[in-house]
């Protein structure tokens, strides 16, 4: 869906840009040093922009000093109180993310919107389902996609009508049906940029299930600006799940793509300790877009590494290393790993 450009800092969206990846700081806002060395983490891990959470003025002020320490835009989050939405736009935020339904009387709102307006940044508008009016849940007889739709089209509007559409609208839902359905239909019903994610997904192993499957339901059609895996965890583990659903939807390119066999009754190496230790290894290497398979023995092994540019086939305590369909080398076990790093890094570049 072709929506419009919006620029946040010095990273641009919508419009048939690339899908960018989002996430939050963990740390305390105001705690400077914690948080910047956070985001300079998230940045290194591929991170495109990051949020922080406002809660007070202090954390508002600190805007200014992480700005000064870091090169990727942020986005200030703020509920409740449209002062700190203030203060977070004249201390240097990016971008703000509010919900105009918990910011209070039209005079609050339009104090923030003027604000926004001064240093043209844009305004993200969120509804949760967590937070849907009650008007809307009698309407639709409950929390539905429907509710959520019009409940994030009333606030467009309403800072429309204040004369301001540089906006981003985000949906969220933790129900990944619900949260799919809510960005199908509004996809038809608005060209504002989408920031897409399904919340409170929950830790590591439900919440990377649910978010894959929500977010791939969602940009598999197209719709979708940035997107955010919102996990109970390390913000790099969000990081690190968003840009493999964009590789795995071919809709980002760069980094290696692991392959590894679920190993049987065959294999004779540690396999899954090696196949882990590659998808660790493979992350300094982004700047390559190949496939690596890890397999474990010589029977489906050595085809299926065939397949890859670069794998290894595991055997009696030893390993074959082969690269672009050829075996080059037999190695000991302990030797793989290296001897992996070793040619990748030697791989040519230029390819991405
Ligand atoms: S590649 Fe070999 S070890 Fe791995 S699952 Fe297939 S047959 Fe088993």
């Amino acid at each position: 869906m072709e929506t419009k450009v919006v620029k946040i800092g010095n990273k641009v969206i919508g419009g048939g840009n690339p899908i960018l990846i989002q996430s939050m700081c963990n740390t305390k806002t105001q705690d400077v040093a914690a948080t910047v060395a956070q985001i300079k983490e998230l940045e290194a891990a591929g991170c495109d922009i990051i949020r922080v959470a406002v809660p007070d003025m202090e954390a508002a002020k600190a805007i200014a000093e992480i700005k000064k320490q870091i090169s990727i835009p942020l986005v200030a989050d703020i509920h409740f109180d449209y002062r700190l939405a203030i203060a977070a736009i004249e201390n240097g935020a990016d971008k703000i993310r509010i919900n105009p339904g918990n910011i209070g009387s039209e005079e609050r709102i339009k104090a923030v919107v003027d604000a926004a307006k001064a240093k043209n940044i844009p305004i993200r508008v969120g509804v949760n389902s967590g937070s849907l009016e009650k008007e809307l849940v009698e309407k639709y007889h409950g929390v539905t996609a429907e509710g959520l739709v019009e409940s994030a089209l009333d606030k467009v509007r309403i800072i429309e009508e204040l004369g301001y559409d540089n906006l981003v609208i985000s949906i969220k839902s933790s129900d990944v049906m619900m949260c799919v359905k809510a960005h199908e239909l509004i996809a038809d019903k608005t060209n504002h940029p989408l920031h897409v994610g399904i919340t409170e997904a929950g830790t590591l192993k439900a919440g990377n299930i649910k978010s894959a499957c929500g977010l791939a339901m969602i940009l598999s059609q197209g719709i979708g600006d940035t997107i955010r895996v919102s996990l109970t965890g390390a913000p790099i583990e969000e990081i690190k799940t968003a840009k493999l659903v964009l590789r795995t939807l071919g809709l980002r390119k760069g980094g290696i793509e692991v392959v590894s066999c679920p190993t049987c009754g065959r294999t004779q190496i540690d396999l899954i300790g090696l196949a882990n230790k590659v998808e660790d290894m493979v992350t300094e290497f982004d700047d390559l877009d190949i496939k690596v398979a890890v397999m474990g023995c010589v029977v489906n092994g050595p085809g299926e590494a065939k397949e890859a540019d670069l794998g290894v086939a595991g055997g009696i305590g030893e390993g074959l290393l082969i690269k672009h369909g050829e075996i080059i080398r037999k190695l000991p076990e302990a030797e793989l790993l290296p001897a992996l790093r070793e040619e990748l890094k030697n791989w040519p570049r230029g390819n991405v």
